[in-house]
């Protein structure tokens, strides 16, 4: 838009707000009058340094910076704004209004940061600001070409520039979008056919990823970790220390099916917010792991800061979230898993705004069975009075064991298995297992389907009516009924036994649940039960 006379220009930019892009104006105006730069529109210091950069930017690119008072309005003005993906629109809306640059078309929008002398470079939060560009129609869309990968896995139309100067020259044309092909295949993401994409699921598992076989010689454990990956059942693992615990915890992921491009996306929207995302991430295919150590804070676990940013929960989505030394979390940390594990999300309130951040993982825990470590394997070399034994254990609050199916205790490892392990050109177990918990997820995803509920895992399934659902008949559900009682389990405990008892069945290729799936059931739940009241 030309404005001779009338010294005005209105650029359209994209900001991240929580995890998603919110579209906005920038509307700049050249009144005469000292020269001055102002920024309203409800923004932060980090705003209000852009007109330094932009300034710098515009006379490396052999451009004037105008003369005059300069009054820069940021809208929507009641949303809060920070970072330095203004910087672009902002010093094409001056070149513009300036009537140093012509603009082809009606409308632009534009983002990125801007260097001294006039690179554009992306800013975290590529993700959820294409995802809004989506729905921008109005004009040109240009983002830093840092993106272009992004903008191609999400099939978004954009023309990438690497400079100011690129920039100017791409809002100069008159047809000036040069849309790239979309980067259709994600390898290693299944899409719509489920059928025979078994394709390249062997070289998952090679290098980074521990194999399953590592287990051997962990009879009890191992059996837990596949039915934990099988159902997405929620699983402590207790043993001395050296007994496998992280390693265990890092074959549950290598067992897990790889992510669906759906889930990928939700993801990597999540991960943008946080860091800047490299070419490995967007093609990586293997669910995330978070490992958290016992001294991570309640911000740094669920989200925070200003704006605020997810956290350890968030970044775990769709994977496993792995907490080592879970008795020695403070244990008002260790609350914050409450709402997530029911709700699958996080919500954060600071400074007056809400947060609401996705938190959909598989919890992994891992702690000792006594302070001391010694207490499963050698009871008599355990230094701990009977107090402190229950206060450790206390540390786990009821409501955080309510939400866990599985509790298993891992061995430490014999020294002829050791060896075995240790032992190279074993085969790798994991691929194949794979392959089946995908189906048996397929399987379970059906059986919700026939029963008109949302598709779940086992272990997701809340208080709908379990026993149909999980096809558990009358005599069955005595058996477990009479057989809880006997061993004094809660209601709730009740809940998970049937949970787990139903993957132990499709573990089997049963159609119905039986008494001995609901017995090995009961098993883990003892463990549980043993743990916590002992
Ligand atoms: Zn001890």
């Amino acid at each position: 838009m030309k404005n001779k006379g009338r010294k005005y220009a209105c650029v359209d930019t994209c900001f991240l707000q929580g995890v998603d892009g919110v579209i906005a104006t920038i509307e700049i105006s050249i009144l005469p009058g000292l020269p001055n730069v102002e920024v309203v529109g409800l923004c932060d210091s980090s705003i209000r340094e852009s007109k330094e950069r932009v300034r710098s930017a515009i006379r490396h690119c052999g451009y004037e910076f105008p003369k005059g008072r300069i009054i820069i309005s940021l809208s929507p003005a009641y949303l809060h704004k920070s970072g330095s993906s203004f910087d672009l629109p902002m010093a094409l809306g001056i070149l513009i209004a300036s009537g140093q640059v012509y603009q082809a078309t009606n409308r632009c929008i534009a983002y990125g940061e801007i260097s001294l002398q006039g690179e554009i470079h992306t800013i975290p939060g590529s993700i959820p600001r294409l995802m809004a560009l989506k729905d921008y129609h109005e004009g040109l869309r240009l983002i830093p070409n840092e993106e272009s990968e992004q903008a191609r896995l999400l099939e978004v139309g954009v023309s990438c520039v690497r400079s100011l100067s690129e920039a100017i020259h791409a809002i100069g044309k008159d047809d000036p979008i040069p849309c790239m092909p979309p980067l259709c295949v994600l390898p290693g993401t299944d899409t719509a056919d489920t059928g025979n994409d078994s394709s390249g699921d062997e070289d998952i598992s090679s290098e980074q990823v521990l194999d399953y076989s590592c287990l051997r010689g962990q009879d009890a454990a191992s059996r837990a970790i596949l039915l934990s990956a099988c159902g997405f059942h929620n699983m402590i693992l207790i043993g001395s220390p050296g007994t496998g615990k992280t390693m265990a915890a890092r074959i549950i992921r290598g067992i897990l099916p790889p992510m669906t491009l759906e889930e990928k996306l939700d993801w990597l929207r999540i991960e943008s917010t946080v860091s800047l995302l490299d070419s490995n991430m967007i093609m990586e295919r293997e669910r995330p792991f978070r490992y958290v150590h016992h001294t991570c804070t309640a911000s740094a676990l669920a989200g925070g800061g200003r704006p605020p940013i997810p956290g350890e929960l968030s970044r775990a989505l769709h994977g496993v979230l792995f907490l080592d030394e879970m008795a020695e979390f403070n244990p008002r940390v260790l609350d914050l898993l409450r709402q997530p594990l029911e709700t699958k999300e996080i919500v954060i309130s600071r400074n007056g705004s809400v947060s609401t951040f996705p938190a959909d993982f598989l919890l992994v825990g891992a702690m000792n069975p006594c302070r001391c470590g010694k207490l499963l394997d050698s009871p008599a070399e355990c230094t701990c009075s009977v107090s402190t034994r229950r206060n450790y254990k206390n540390r786990i609050s009821g409501p955080i064991l309510d939400r866990i199916d599985i509790v298993t205790k891992m061995k430490p490892m014999n020294k002829d298995t050791l060896k075995e392990t240790l032992v190279s050109g074993r085969h790798a177990e994991s691929p194949a297992i794979r392959r089946r918990i995908k189906e048996l997820w397929e399987r379970q995803y059906q059986r919700c389907k026939e029963n008109q509920v949302e598709p779940m895992r086992n272990g997701e399934v809340m208080m709908i009516d379990m026993a149909s659902l999980f096809r558990i008949n009358d005599t069955t559900m005595d058996y477990a009924i009479y057989a809880g009682n006997q061993l004094n389990v809660s209601a709730r405990g009740m809940k998970h036994i049937l949970r787990v008892a139903r993957t132990v069945a499709d573990w089997d290729e049963e159609q119905d649940v039986n008494e001995e799936h609901v017995m090995e059931a009961l098993q883990y739940r003892m463990n549980t039960e043993e743990f916590t009241y002992a």
